[in-house]
């Protein structure tokens, strides 16, 4: 039986991408059936609703989505739709991976680090956030629990097993913030005892983020909570390229949701120059996770290619090509 997807294009650079993408996936022969549903302001203009039943039923049924990048609108009380979705279906690991391309400008050569991300509690759920009537004082709640620490470390490690990795560094400020990020430290390390085969090392996150800006080498897989996560995988999009090369995958017990790193990128939407890799890359951590190894490496081999020989690649790489182009040149590559 072929494998249904929820697709949801996105706001801004979204649709743009998803379209590309899907042909690129369509030219790969995977299978799959699609099932475009709404979300963001489409959703919002068309549903009155920006995350309709209808779409969190898809996602439900079929268990796996391919999301582009969605926009919150400010203010109104609107709460960030990635994050409701994220929490809705418990997606408790934000896998983001980078790797050094040939062919990219960048400043390193031979990075290639898996940030684990913890993906449902923490400082970036900023919980009972409230500011005072008088404007002058701002407070939010942050929450570290065992189980929320336990089950990312342990996804970590089991991934650095799975993909024969050999360390993995605990990211924390468990010297500043005791409690908080010292029960996370504390939790990672009972886990990681279970791995006795594979490396594990400690790092305060503002050390971390020196390190890996002066040594990318140093590192293979980070495993940390939220806030510290959601920077430090923007950080290591640096050292090999840019967002346009950053995938990511948000991972739960029953369902996957597949979505790049960088949001809808207003300043480029609607000029058809944003680079549709990091949800291609995005496509391969998929395709891997639906066992699909061949398709994967297929995939990923063609887009290391196109962009080793530059052809027809965007603006953010220092190409003259566009969304499209890039696209047509990883499809003759397959
Ligand atoms: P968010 O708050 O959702 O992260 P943002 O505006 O802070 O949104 P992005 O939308 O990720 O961040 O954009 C950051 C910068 O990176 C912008 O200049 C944008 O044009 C660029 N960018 C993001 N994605 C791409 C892409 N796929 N191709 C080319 N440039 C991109």
């Amino acid at each position: 039986m072929s494998q249904t997807i929820s697709v949801i294009s996105g706001d801004g650079i979204g649709p743009e991408i998803m379209s590309a993408s899907i042909r690129v996936l369509d030219a790969l022969d995977c299978g799959f059936t699609y099932e475009y549903v709404e979300a963001g302001l489409n959703a919002l203009d068309q549903h009155g609703d920006l995350l309709p039943e209808a779409t969190l039923e898809s996602i439900r049924r079929n268990r796996v989505a391919l999301k582009g990048p969605l926009t919150t609108p400010v203010g109104m009380g609107f709460r960030s739709i990635n994050v409701t979705l994220r929490e809705l279906f418990d997606l408790y690991a934000n896998v983001r991976p980078v790797v050094s391309m040939p062919g990219t400008h960048s400043r390193f050569d031979g990075v290639d680090i898996i940030t684990v991300r913890e993906n449902t509690e923490g400082a970036y759920l900023a919980a009972d956030a409230l500011l005072s009537e008088d404007g002058n004082t701002a407070e939010s709640k942050m929450v570290i629990t065992r189980k929320g620490s336990e089950r990312v470390t342990r996804y970590a490690f089991e991934l650095a097993r799975r993909t024969s990795r050999r360390k993995v560094t605990l990211v924390h400020k468990a010297n500043i913030l005791k409690t908080v990020s010292g029960l996370f430290l504390d939790v990672s390390r009972e886990v990681a005892k279970d791995y006795p085969d594979i490396e594990c090392a400690e790092m305060i996150v503002d050390a971390t983020c020196m390190k890996l800006v002066m040594d990318p080498q140093l590192f293979d897989v980070i495993v940390t909570t939220n806030l510290f996560g959601d920077i430090i995988s923007d950080l290591c999009a640096g050292l090999v390229g840019g967002l346009g090369l950053a995938p990511g995958a948000n991972i739960g017990k029953e369902v996957a949701i597949f979505e790049a790193v960088h949001g809808s990128a207003p300043d480029i939407a609607g000029r058809k120059i944003a680079n549709p890799c990091a949800l291609l890359l995005t496509a391969v951590q998929m395709l891997s996770h639906l066992e699909m190894q061949e398709q994967a490496d297929r995939l990923h081999g063609a887009i290391t290619n196109t962009i080793a020989e530059r052809d027809r690649i965007t603006p953010d790489l220092a190409g003259n090509g566009n969304t499209d182009s890039f696209a047509d040149a990883i499809i003759s590559r397959l």
